[in-house]
């Protein structure tokens, strides 16, 4: 409908407001250009604002990603579209791309919403939370989380019974179910594919009895019952509610392993365990904490000593590839497991299981443009055409890759990445001019 397309021009468009998308467009609008940021969820800040603290420093994830949130949010330069997916880009001629952006109706006046959160209050429909890796319910008039930006209330359509009962009680009137998806047709001049990365599924593996035992989770599942802004005051089965004393960490879970399609390391899963341990450690004092391993790889700068403090605070580290993971009656989960260093099959009891589940490719990188336009790696990541000279640049000129969308890596890579990418970006920019 006519009505429903809009047309604008901007310097770059950046797609995914992560911490490699935010820092990206956060670069390119303090060296004076006009950044049209496309966010597919509700909120940007990517993965790092869910989680808890950051390898090897221990810093608080939320502390450094709200004010960074906020200063990409206040930046006149930076217009940000959440709920907002690419449909199509098209390179024109050098420096000129035409993209169409389709952003999904939020049923919420953005700039009415006040945050109050009376309409979750007066809602009666209660959904799993994705924010909270479905560890808890939340509302279907609802905002994403506390720390989300926008901190504005979306409906979630498909579970909403039209009942109402939040617009009765919205006191600046702002929900309105007429809202219908825009479309937006923009001309710029640079691009930044900065998507992210996806979380292996553990269901690939059922022998780790993912989705059947309550008690085994992912790492992001236990990342949220660790964080600032997590469902329950403390660490919780989700089987019974018990707070367990018995913890194992599976590495590798979907990583270095061709069975289930994914050959390479994660680069961040070793890490992030050997933190999780060590802040269950602090939150649970009296609990025990493995970790089954095949490699711990500490390549970074402060992750040797990371590790050594880990181990030095008793966190055991067993050199053990799993075979299967079953259930006793009460809940516990029996590990059966090589015990590589002494060659034999071994078995032992946890109450709970988590499941560093490894980092996989964001397949929508690669539908942007036209048919393999914007070509991958072997493992569907963004090719990077130039990986020693230029590692930002993609086989489109003027496009630009930053953070996991081109492969695994932490937050400090990721943001050096996006600093690479927006200085090339910038580069391209100003060739035209
Ligand atoms: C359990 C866990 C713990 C971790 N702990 C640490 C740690 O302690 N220290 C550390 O350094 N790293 C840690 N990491 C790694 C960290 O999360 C990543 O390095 C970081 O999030 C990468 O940022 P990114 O912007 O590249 O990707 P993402 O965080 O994935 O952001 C990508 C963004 O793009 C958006 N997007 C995706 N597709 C589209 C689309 N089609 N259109 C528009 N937007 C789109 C997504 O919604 C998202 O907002 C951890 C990871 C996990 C899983
Ligand atoms: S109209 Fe929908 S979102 Fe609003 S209160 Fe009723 S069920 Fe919840
Ligand atoms: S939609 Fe209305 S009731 Fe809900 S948070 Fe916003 S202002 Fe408050």
């Amino acid at each position: 409908m006519a009505e429903n397309i809009e047309t604008a021009s901007y310097d770059a468009l950046v797609i995914g407001a992560g911490i490699a998308g935010g820092e990206a467009a956060l670069n390119l609008a303090n060296n004076g250009f006009k950044v049209l940021l496309v966010e597919k969820d509700l909120s940007i800040g990517g993965k790092m604002i869910l989680l808890s603290k950051v390898f090897p420093t221990l810093d608080c994830s939320a502390c450094i990603t709200t004010p960074k949130v906020s200063e990409i949010s206040r930046h006149p330069g930076i217009k940000i579209f959440t709920g907002t997916e690419v449909k199509k880009i098209q390179k024109k001629s050098e420096n000129n791309f035409e993209a169409i952006v389709v952003k999904a109706p939020r049923y919420v006046i953005e700039e009415d919403c006040t945050g109050c959160q009376l309409c979750e209050q007066a809602c009666p429909v209660v959904v799993r939370d994705q924010y909270q890796y479905n560890l808890v319910g939340r509302k279907a008039a609802f905002i994403p989380f506390s720390i989300a930006s926008p901190r504005v209330a979306a409906i979630d359509i498909e579970n909403c019974t039209l009942c109402g009962a939040c617009e009765k009680v919205c006191p600046t009137k702002c929900i309105d179910f007429t809202m219908e998806a825009v479309e937006h047709h923009v001309n710029i001049g640079t691009v930044i594919v900065a998507t992210g990365f996806r979380l292996f599924d553990p269901l690939k593996i059922p022998r780790y009895g993912y989705g059947l035992y309550k008690n085994v989770l992912t790492s992001m599942e236990m990342e949220r019952q660790l964080a600032p802004t997590r469902p329950f005051n403390t660490v919780l089965r989700p089987g019974d509610g018990k707070v367990p004393d018995k913890l194992a960490y599976v590495l590798c879970t979907g990583s270095r392993d061709a069975t289930v399609g994914n050959p390479i390391c994660s680069q961040i899963c070793c890490m992030y365990s050997i933190k999780q341990a060590q802040l269950l450690m602090g939150a649970l004092p009296m609990a025990d904490v493995t970790i089954y391993y095949l490699n711990i790889r500490s390549f970074g700068k402060g992750f040797e000593e990371f590790y050594e403090q880990a181990k030095g605070m008793g966190v055991n580290f067993v050199k053990g590839k799993i075979g299967k993971i079953t259930e006793k009656e009460n809940g516990n989960l029996i590990l059966r497991y090589e015990d590589i260093n002494e060659s034999v099959v071994k078995e032992s009891e946890h109450d709970m299981v988590i499941l560093s589940v490894g980092v996989m490719p964001n397949p929508d990188a690669g539908g942007f443009f036209g048919e393999g336009e914007l070509k991958l790696d072997p493992f569907s990541f963004v090719h990077q055409t130039d990986l020693l000279g230029s590692p930002p640049e993609t086989s489109i000129r003027g496009v630009f890759v930053a953070g996991t969308a081109s492969g695994p890596m932490d937050i400090p890579d990721s943001i050096l990445s996006a600093g690479a990418a927006s200085s090339e970006a910038i580069s391209y920019l100003n060739r035209k001019q």
